[in-house]
């Protein structure tokens, strides 16, 4: 049978329709990776006996001939999702013990197509990072190491621990959430495919919210294929998210023809920053190479208010996130500190229920929106927002898709930007700009660093144009031809 953990989801798939193994046998692998692997901590909350459980219930199910599109796969779930009875943390202490009443809509839609559930994954403290730094419960390690060099570094965030988890072949795929890049950059930093859909393609419904205008939940697997799987059981409209937007989910999987023969890719000129590494500006140059070779035309764009990106959003997000934020107040949810009286109740419990990270962000956030600074600030963030939306609008009147870099670099070792917020928050140059503008995007494995560690490039498309993306990305990712895989160190 093999090693059953080596499978994609699309494979998987195929050896339980033919009956080659049983989605007992398949979880049951899953759950011995996912033991071994504790060393990288991508695990908050394992939950093997519910997973063999509901493998036990999808055999069932074929056996009837009601299987769904994903049934009997074993997946990790980040743990900003509420799962109904299964403590959610958001990687934050002021969650103690949060076990919700209810299902997000995500992963209520994967388990309707079949899905198993492993656990639930680790994240930067309520996503907000770019390096899982800042969870409550610890660092994730990314699975990949420099050769000849046996330090640990980050997977990326904030949704690090589904990367870790995807990449040490824990699961086949995870669920990760994307409000500046926590989808792409984790994915480019441990070698995986990780797609942001169109903001409203899927419910935030359930959803832990940091900055409600930009979160977008979306898949993480192995391969272009995988994720497009995934996103049609994620994807569709739901009455319960006021911006999930009622348009079809189309099949995804199917737009993967491998044809881009005269498809148009933009190539922005304003995302060749000063100072980019060399490695990565080659790493570039070969996919618009690659993509020229498939038969595409390069088109250079111009996205001139790309510099003014990272500004806004970390004006917007902060903004958001200290709206969002006000619900933890020791009463509703999770931790309750007391005090001396009520207000001193909430302040010791925020004091206490949040890290270093979050209360910058409340800060800086609380800031922006107070009387006197809205404008200067908030406002002006905001415009700056819509001003970068039609950069892309325009551009997309001459090309279908954008071909940029996921990230500035490879994966870095733990303390190497923590001290440096500004420093950090440069990690999500190429992954802000689509956020704001509420496009989809993915990134796809395209290479190895000098020092042997995953590189990912990113392909933007049109609001609603998945499909594109995915088709421009399966073409990507066979010429890329990244078959690497780290060495498992972690099993000891
Ligand atoms: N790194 C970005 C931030 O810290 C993005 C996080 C995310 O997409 N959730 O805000």
């Amino acid at each position: 049978m093999g090693d059953l953990t080596k499978l994609g989801i699309a494979a998987a798939r195929d050896g339980l329709n033919a009956g080659d193994f049983s989605a007992r046998e398949l979880t049951a692998a899953h759950i011995t990776a996912m033991v071994a692997a504790k060393p990288l901590n991508a695990f908050i909350t394992e939950t093997p006996d519910q997973a063999v459980e509901a493998a036990t219930a999808s055999d069932a199910r074929r056996a009837k001939g009601e299987a769904g599109k994903l049934e009997g796969i074993p997946l990790a779930i980040k743990d900003l999702f509420c799962t109904k009875d299964v403590l959610t943390t958001a990687a934050s202490h002021i969650l103690d013990g949060f076990k919700p009443r209810y299902e997000s809509t995500v992963t209520a839609n994967l388990w309707k197509e079949g899905a198993v559930m492993l656990g639930k994954v680790n994240l930067d403290e309520l996503a907000m990072g770019s390096s899982n730094e800042t969870s409550y419960y610890g660092n994730v390690v990314n699975p990949w190491r420099r050769a000849g060099d046996n330090r640990d570094l980050v997977p990326g965030g904030s949704s690090g621990g589904s990367a870790s988890a995807v990449a040490s072949f824990s699961a086949m795929g995870a669920t990760g959430t994307d409000t500046g890049g926590s989808i792409r950059q984790p994915a480019s930093f441990t070698g995986i495919v990780g797609c942001k859909p169109t903001y409203g393609r899927c419910s935030r419904w359930g959803v832990v919210a940091f900055a409600s205008s930009l979160d977008q939940p979306g898949p993480m697997a192995r391969s272009v294929r995988d994720t497009a799987i995934m996103l049609e059981a994620m994807a569709g409209f739901d009455p319960k998210d006021s911006t999930s937007v009622d348009m079809p989910v189309p099949n995804f999987e199917a737009a993967l023809t491998g044809d881009i023969r005269g498809l148009k890719v933009g190539i922005p000129k304003e995302y060749r920053t000063d100072g980019m590494s060399p490695e990565i500006e080659a790493l570039w140059q070969q996919g618009i190479d690659w993509m020229k070779a498939a038969g595409a035309e390069i088109v250079e764009i111009s996205l001139p208010h790309t510099k003014y990106a990272l500004a806004a959003y970390y004006i917007i997000a902060p903004a958001e996130a200290s709206s969002n934020l006000a619900r933890y107040d020791g009463v509703r949810y999770g931790l309750r500190v007391e005090g001396k009286d009520l207000n001193d109740m909430y302040a010791n419990t925020r004091a206490e229920g949040f890290g270093a990270e979050v209360k910058r962000r409340l800060l800086i956030g609380t800031y922006a929106l107070s009387a006197g600074y809205y404008d200067a600030y908030y406002l002006k963030a905001q415009k700056v927002r819509t001003r970068i939306a039609n950069d892309f609008k325009e551009a997309y009147e001459k090309v279908d898709v954008i071909l940029t870099p996921t990230a500035p670099s490879a994966a870095f070792s733990f303390g190497d930007k923590s001290d440096d917020p500004l420093a950090m928050y440069l990690n999500d140059v190429f992954t802000v700009p689509a956020s704001l503008a509420g496009l989809p995007g993915i990134s796809v494995p395209a290479g190895l660093s000098e020092e042997g560690l995953p590189l990912g490039l990113q392909l933007l498309g049109r609001p609603f144009d998945e499909e594109t993306v995915f088709r421009a990305a399966g073409v990507l990712e066979e010429a890329a031809g990244f078959t690497a895989t780290p060495t498992d160190w972690w099993r000891g």
